[in-house]
């Protein structure tokens, strides 16, 4: 088979060329990086369990009428998605007080937050994907001000869904960072997407009744443990039906389920404050 051309290798994932024109494919690897970069490890099966549950969640969202790049999961690693213009912004919305929030404010993680907060930072890794402002994301023209009420408003709606979609599982949506881009249809009309992924790499998610962290902190912060608390996310979504995943069984003697929810009253672990 001819190989396929390659468009972008990221940190976690690989674009390809998508079998008709305007499709990509979206690849997810074992890796993880941190601290920009500066930490970086493999975890064994965290692609195949990102790209399912990216996929749960993006459909979930396309259902309820949030556009996204999603189109269908092609295999173990592989979705197919819309080519989209990556606009060059990462949007991040919090509930709770946690990483670069927590240091930079001086709150204490696991505070909550009066109000939903929106931030934005410009995508760069050279410069260390800087927080910014609405007055930068217009002037610069990363985003025009109509895309930026569509982008605010779909995140705001994502919030409001995937806060309420973790919180009947026994998880805290603690905050997460989206990216969007631009669609246009054979008529040349645009309209904004959801794009990238939405897993526990992007999002903070923490058990409700432990605070155990059940995401990428488990990573940047030693925590151990990673790829059994995303099985676990997987696992309370209800999109790992036993048999499958065969390469991400618990091994042998080890507890199915290190994350089950504690008893109240059962102490807490916290991890402190952290900067992802
Ligand atoms: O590090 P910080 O607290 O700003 O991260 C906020 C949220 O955005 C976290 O859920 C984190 O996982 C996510 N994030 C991300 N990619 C980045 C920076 C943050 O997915 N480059």
């Amino acid at each position: 088979m001819a190989r396929r051309r390659q468009i972008y290798e990221g940190k976690a994932k690989v674009l390809y060329e998508g079998p008709e024109p305007g499709t990509l494919i979206q690849y997810f690897k074992d890796d993880a990086t941190a601290f920009n970069n500066r930490k970086h490890a493999v975890i064994s099966g965290k692609g195949v369990l990102n790209n399912r549950i990216s996929e749960y969640l993006m459909t979930r969202l396309n259902e309820m009428g949030v556009p996204t790049h999603f189109v269908r999961r092609l295999n173990m690693r592989e979705q197919l998605v819309y080519e989209v213009e990556i606009i060059p912004i990462e949007v991040v919305v919090r509930n709770v007080a946690a990483g670069s929030f927590a240091k930079r404010f001086g709150t204490a993680e696991g505070t909550p937050l009066p109000r939903s907060i929106v931030e934005y930072y410009y995508k760069s890794d050279e410069l260390g994907d800087p927080m910014i402002t609405e007055e930068h994301i217009t002037a610069f023209g990363w985003a025009s001000p109509q895309d930026l009420d569509d982008i605010v408003a779909l995140s705001l709606r994502i919030n409001d869904y995937m806060s309420g979609l973790f919180l009947g599982i026994g998880v805290k949506l603690v905050d997460f960072k989206l990216e969007f881009g631009r669609l246009y249809n054979e008529q040349g009309d645009m309209r904004i997407v959801l794009a990238d992924e939405v897993t526990p790499d992007s999002c903070r998610l923490w058990d409700v009744q432990s605070n155990e962290r059940l995401d990428k902190d488990r990573f940047r912060h030693d925590l151990g443990m990673v790829s059994e608390a995303y099985r676990e996310v997987a696992r309370r979504l209800g999109i790992l039906p036993e048999g499958e995943l065969v390469e991400l069984k618990p091994q042998a003697g080890k507890d199915a389920r290190p994350f089950a929810p504690k008893k109240a009253g059962e102490p807490v672990k916290d991890s402190g404050a952290s900067s992802a």
